[in-house]
């Protein structure tokens, strides 16, 4: 019974070596998937347009955190979380295009370099 939980153990081992490139692809094209639903479920729910400028480009929109922040949560929550949230907590949020983006963080003075970073 051992030997054979140990020849079984030893398969699927070598089975996942073998499988590892493939599966390691198929892994990260799921995530990426994922991800780009997510991403366009909250650029929809924003109104697919930038909110200052109305530039509506889906490559150049970001979401904008409308009190600061976002790195901040960003680092301890992830994207999926903080595209989550932005689905239930609108009024925190807002879609802003590149040039608004850094726009309004030269008008709030949050240039500075790594100010905020997930080292901190
Ligand atoms: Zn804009």
């Amino acid at each position: 019974m051992e030997t054979r939980n140990v020849q079984r153990r030893d398969q699927k081992k070598s089975w996942y070596k073998k499988n590892i490139a493939r599966l390691t692809v198929e892994r990260r094209t799921y995530q990426h998937k994922r991800y780009e639903r997510l991403r366009q479920a909250v650029l929809a729910f924003y109104g697919n347009k930038c909110s200052r400028c109305s530039f509506n480009d889906s490559r150049a929109l970001q979401l904008d955190h409308i009190f600061g922040g976002g790195t901040k949560e960003h680092c301890l929550h992830g994207t999926d979380t903080t595209y989550n949230r932005a689905l239930k907590f609108s009024h925190e949020y807002q879609l802003l295009c590149a040039n608004c983006n850094w726009i309004k963080r030269v008008e709030n003075k949050e240039t500075k370099p790594r100010l905020e970073s997930c080292d901190a």
